[in-house]
């Protein structure tokens, strides 16, 4: 898994982007809707672990494209399997299937059954909230359609997942959402006992809570949610968008907690960038979706799933969970090893990891780091996420610890 990479120039301490880019962001602005701001920086390549912008200013990718890229930039075999597929099949729509959808829905079934003894289906969507919409669909078939959600919880922006995702600022707008949707805190198995019944259709998970910061649930949690849902016939979904394909250093998260999920929702690292969700049912869970109730143009199409094929099989080949786990617990001891007063801990699993700040600083460090060459995200005001390629080493690694007591103004 090492790969050369030329060093090339680094970013320039805390200059701005220069003018290829400043031309493009300002089209942007004028082209594109405001749904995201402005764009942090126009980019133009990127090669394993890292990016260059339009300046030719080379950044260490800790975001990964928000845990998109496993693979990192580039990586021959993906790039390889892309081009092989797009010579030879891209789009045949579902009225027609292909032998890579088939393989893949059958490598997942088994990645995601384990050895639970229960068969699996899939359905294949193009992104984490269809993925998300296809699952939320599926509960509705039990004839129930009251859903438990976790406060704080992120699982995407279409109307139904919306209805699902804790944070305000994103539903309001959108009001009146899905009805019939009961919160409890993340993690307090009380709270979730005191609401569970046999009208609960599903409770929604995310095994680590990504987009609120890298937040673990308390040992044990995610077992008793187990167990509330088979006395109470509801559906267990997972959503492992960010934590899923090996992220946390197992193909799912829910491995960790020895749990066997009813649904399970994947996306994000599954196609290594090309966009791919996967919505798994596991036993009779596979079954409540049926011919006519759901579809899709595009999902499961051939290119897609050759990409993910490959992004699994190289996982496997070299040995990626190991490495993700050794790599990502020395991150976080390499980080906490810094011994600064400006962090308070570092929480997460493998490569999903955030830096817990004491004071509400993340956004100001982003922009050094950015500054610096290197991309990270503040996903809450006192937490810096991290989520690099699984394919990232410790020497990669290691500039970015070094730097950290900089950009908090701590003397290395
Ligand atoms: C990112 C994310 C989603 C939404 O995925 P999109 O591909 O952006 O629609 C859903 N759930 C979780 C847990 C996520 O992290």
């Amino acid at each position: 898994m090492s790969r050369t990479s030329d060093p090339a120039t680094p970013a320039q301490a805390h200059e701005p982007g220069g003018a290829a880019s400043a031309d493009l962001l300002a089209r942007y602005g004028d082209a594109l809707m405001t749904t995201f701001g402005t764009p942090a920086r126009a980019l133009v390549r990127g090669e394993g672990p890292y990016v260059w912008d339009a300046e030719g200013r080379r950044y260490l990718d800790l975001l990964g494209g928000i845990a998109v890229n496993a693979l990192g930039h580039a990586h021959p075999r993906l790039v390889a399997a892309i081009a092989d597929q797009a010579a030879t099949l891209v789009h045949v729509s579902n009225l027609f299937t292909s032998r890579v959808q088939v393989d893949l829905a059958e490598k997942l079934d088994a990645l995601v059954a384990g050895d639970s003894g229960l068969g699996a289906r899939v359905f294949f969507a193009n992104s984490g909230t269809e993925a998300n919409e296809a699952a939320f669909k599926a509960t509705r078939r039990t004839g129930r359609t009251k859903v438990i959600a976790m406060e704080g919880s992120f699982h995407g922006r279409t109307m139904g997942a919306l209805s699902l995702t804790a944070t305000e600022a994103y539903r309001a707008p959108f009001a009146p959402l899905v009805p019939d949707v009961t919160w409890v805190p993340f993690g307090d198995a009380d709270a979730l006992a005191a609401v569970m019944d046999d009208t609960v259709a599903a409770v929604v998970v995310e095994p680590i809570q990504g987009e609120s910061g890298v937040v673990v649930p308390p040992d044990g949690w995610l077992a008793r949610a187990r167990e509330l849902c088979t006395a109470h016939g509801a559906l267990l979904w997972l959503d492992e968008v960010q934590t899923g394909v090996g992220r946390t250093g197992t193909w799912l998260a829910a491995e960790h907690d020895g749990v066997v999920p009813d649904l399970v929702t994947l996306a994000k690292g599954l196609g290594g960038g090309v966009p791919i969700g996967a919505c798994v049912g596991l036993g009779a869970a596979g079954d409540l979706l049926q011919a006519g109730h759901h579809g899709s143009t595009f999902g499961g199409n051939p290119l897609a799933c050759r990409a993910a094929l490959e992004v699994i099989a190289v996982i496997e080949e070299d040995d990626l969970l190991a490495h993700v786990t050794a790599t990502g617990d020395w991150l976080a001891a390499a980080i906490e090893g810094l011994g600064l007063p400006q962090i308070s801990h570092v929480r997460g699993r493998g490569l999903l990891r955030g830096v817990v700040l004491t004071a509400p600083v993340a956004k100001d460090v982003h922009a050094k780091a950015l500054a610096d060459g290197f991309l990270i995200n503040a996903p809450r005001p006192d937490v810096l996420r991290l989520a690099p390629p699984l394919i990232v080493t410790r020497e990669q690694l290691e500039p970015f610890v070094a730097a950290l007591p900089g950009w908090l103004g701590a003397s290395a």
